[in-house]
């Protein structure tokens, strides 16, 4: 199991999320419109869905139905993507203020 990352964050990119994931397998580049989760590192701990101030995230099993297709776009974002390149693209991509508070 996995968590998925949809709709609700795209535009708004606080990466509240990145700040509390123990395994840092939460992604995106300046050029994105939102944040991924990484299926093939996240652990499951539920620890990114609560701070999300847009209720974005869902464990993968949950997602509302008209958001489903954003569980296989977690996946295929990292398709012949380097990690090593992506977490630097993270660590630099600007965050957004989020302006849902
Ligand atoms: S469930 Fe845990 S490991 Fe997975 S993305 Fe969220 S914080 Fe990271
Ligand atoms: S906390 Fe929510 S809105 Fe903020 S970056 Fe993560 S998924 Fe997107």
């Amino acid at each position: 199991m996995t968590y998925t990352i949809a709709d609700p964050c795209v535009g708004v990119k606080d990466a509240a999320c990145v700040d509390v994931c123990p395994v840092d397998c939460i992604y995106t580049t300046a050029d994105d419109k939102q944040f991924f989760i990484n299926p093939d590192e996240c652990i499951d701990c539920a620890a990114c869905e609560p701070v999300c101030p847009v209720v974005a995230i869902f464990p993968a099993d949950q997602v509302p139905a008209k958001w489903q297709s954003f569980t296989p776009l977690n996946k295929t974002y990292f398709d012949g993507k380097d990690l090593n390149d992506l977490k630097e693209k993270t660590r630099t991509a600007p965050r957004k203020i989020n302006e849902a508070h």
